[in-house]
């Protein structure tokens, strides 16, 4: 029977040349990326379709967020569980093999390319708790790491696997020409969960809200982000654009609020707050519109079809600095 491999896939040149070093020995492979509302599969799907790999993307956000709101080895410098996010997906691809009869799953890795999650040690810790300690290959840096099952058993070849480790990239650029790979995407990026703006609204979402929607977490890719007090929050758009995603986002519980006749950010309070936080809201509302800072305007307040009408002035830059989330 021939010999089938699991690529996950993320669509980096690593994991590009993973799967020829892995195909050029004649075994099947079958590529698995994952989305959440943290990171997409565009670069995957893209670089899949330009290597001839096929690929399938499954949405994990379930259970993503069941392990992100308590990682076993923690957060990395914001909000990136690294080490339990590579054993989640691992453990997926792992089940995965299970239900293909697949014999392995491998994926891009370089020893010492990142220090906290890709050392000999974090390496083995990911596979083992992924549940197959044996089972998993990292086609690029084999050779200095130990001899899996799947090599024992002579299905993979061990001396065609490399042994690159660290950060530098020659050897793989090298290798990108030796396999006509002409095109990929620049390393690192694209994960929500390592920028730090994006990191400290997440920490006050899942501190404030832990009763939070996937919504929610939309919101926070969106405009600008106040505490009004600990139950309640607001969302100001920066432009036209944050302004449309804002009220595509709104459900008819939260209040949305808008300046009259003037330019100016929509506003948004999830779960629509109390007559207080609106009035704050309404008044942060005016702060960033167009609006005169020295009298009184009219905003307008739409909550679950009812709308109403509060007449208010401008917060001012010191007060609105101490809200920002
Ligand atoms: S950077 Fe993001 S996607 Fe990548 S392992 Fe870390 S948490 Fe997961």
């Amino acid at each position: 029977m021939k010999v089938k491999g699991i690529a996950l896939f993320s669509g980096g040149l690593d994991s590009s040349l993973a799967f020829k070093v892995i195909e050029e020995q004649g075994i099947d492979v079958l590529g698995i990326t994952f989305e959440t509302p943290f990171f997409g599969a565009a670069k995957a799907r893209a670089a899949a379709g330009r290597i001839g790999l096929p690929l399938t993307v499954l949405d994990i956000t379930e259970e993503h967020l069941q392990m992100l709101h308590a990682p076993r080895y923690g957060y990395g410098k914001n909000m990136n569980p690294c080490i339990d996010c590579h054993t989640l997906m691992l453990k997926i691809a792992g089940r995965r093999m299970e239900e293909e009869g697949a014999d392995f799953v491998f994926t891009g890795e370089v020893l010492g390319q990142r220090p906290m999650s890709q050392g000999k040690q974090s390496l083995a810790v990911v596979a083992k708790n992924a549940g197959y300690p044996d089972r998993i290959i990292r086609p690029l840096s084999a050779r200095l790491l130990p001899e899996t099952a799947p090599e024992r058993e002579g299905k993979v070849d061990r001396a065609r696997l490399l042994d690159i480790q660290g950060r530098g990239r020659k050897q793989q650029m090298e290798m990108a020409v030796h396999y006509g790979i002409t095109s990929y995407p620049a390393p690192a990026g694209g994960c929500l969960l390592t920028d730090p703006v994006f990191a400290k609204r997440l920490r006050d979402l899942f501190d404030r809200h832990p009763d939070h929607s996937v919504r929610d977490i939309e919101l926070l890719k969106v405009g600008r982000h106040f505490r009004i007090n600990e139950a309640t929050k607001a969302v100001v758009g920066r432009n036209a654009m944050d302004n449309d995603s804002i009220e595509r986002l709104a459900v008819p519980d939260d209040a949305l609020i808008r300046i009259a006749e003037v330019p100016g950010p929509t506003v948004l309070i999830p779960g629509g707050g109390d007559e207080e936080t609106r009035l704050l809201a309404a008044r942060l509302c005016a702060r960033y519109s167009d609006a005169p800072r020295d009298q009184a305007v009219v905003a307008h307040c739409l909550r679950s079809g009812i709308g109403t009408s509060l007449s208010v002035l401008a917060l001012l830059p010191e007060e609105t600095a101490r809200l920002i989330i």
